[in-house]
């Protein structure tokens, strides 16, 4: 029996959390957060062609690339998803990043845009899951930009620009948090997380498992 309880952990197919959300609205923080409190969901580092942000570390952060290689990329169809032209910078997703996680049954957590979010729902429907984060305000979005005091002033306006352009796909999304408060918007980002992972299709351990519980049930009759 405790074969099969084992059996029924390792077998398990891993999911896809997106988490976006206006620039600023605090989805690197949620996402630090949850990878830091659950060993069972993993980080998905993208790809960027922008410069690193102080404190901002390759292979970490990002895999901080430039345009050559990137293009390179391209041309191998070596992205699950990208995004050519997001405040003049480049974005992507490396299948193998995924691929490694996905295949040992280990959850993956993304930043991404919405855009990349699309392609990944249209290539696996059945394995993502999105999760939209709206400010409590507007005015609060700013003052968190500004206060994260790691983007010169053109590029907050840039982004504050965006904002509208980006929360218009918000209805695109499976589940939608208004982060308030950090620790509550944590609280159920991991209650969806944990809704998610007992989803019948994701415990592809259950068969052996309901087998096994049958025949025991059928040697009592
Ligand atoms: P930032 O430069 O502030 O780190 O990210 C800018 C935007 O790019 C954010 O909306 C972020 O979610 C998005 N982004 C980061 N990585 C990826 C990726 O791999 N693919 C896509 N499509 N968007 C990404």
């Amino acid at each position: 029996m405790n074969a099969i309880i084992e059996k029924l952990k390792q077998v398990r197919r891993g999911a896809m959390f997106i988490i976006e959300g206006p620039s600023g609205v605090g989805k690197g923080t949620i996402a630090k957060e949850i990878l830091k409190r659950d060993p069972n969901i993993k980080f998905s580092v993208s790809v960027t062609t922008r410069a690193p942000r102080e404190g901002e570390k390759d292979g970490v952060d990002y895999y901080f690339i430039s345009d050559e290689q990137y293009n390179e990329y391209v041309k191998q169809d070596a992205f699950y998803e990208f995004v050519d032209s997001q405040y003049g910078n480049r974005y992507g997703t490396l299948r193998s990043e995924v691929d490694s996680f996905l295949n040992v049954g280990e959850d993956v957590l993304f930043d991404m845009d919405w855009v990349g979010a699309r392609q990944m729902r249209a290539k696996a429907p059945d394995d993502v899951v999105t999760i939209y984060l709206l400010p409590p305000s507007i005015k609060e979005l700013r003052e968190r930009l500004q206060n994260r005091g790691t983007d010169s002033q053109e590029l907050i306006d840039k982004r504050m620009g965006m904002v509208l352009d980006k929360m218009s796909h918000w209805n695109e999304f499976d589940y939608v948090i208004v982060n308030v408060n950090v620790e509550e918007t944590i609280a159920k980002v991991q209650k969806i997380i944990s809704g998610e992972r007992m989803k019948r299709v994701r415990q592809t351990g259950l068969n052996d498992f309901v087998n096994e519980l049958i025949k025991e049930a059928s040697s009592h009759e």
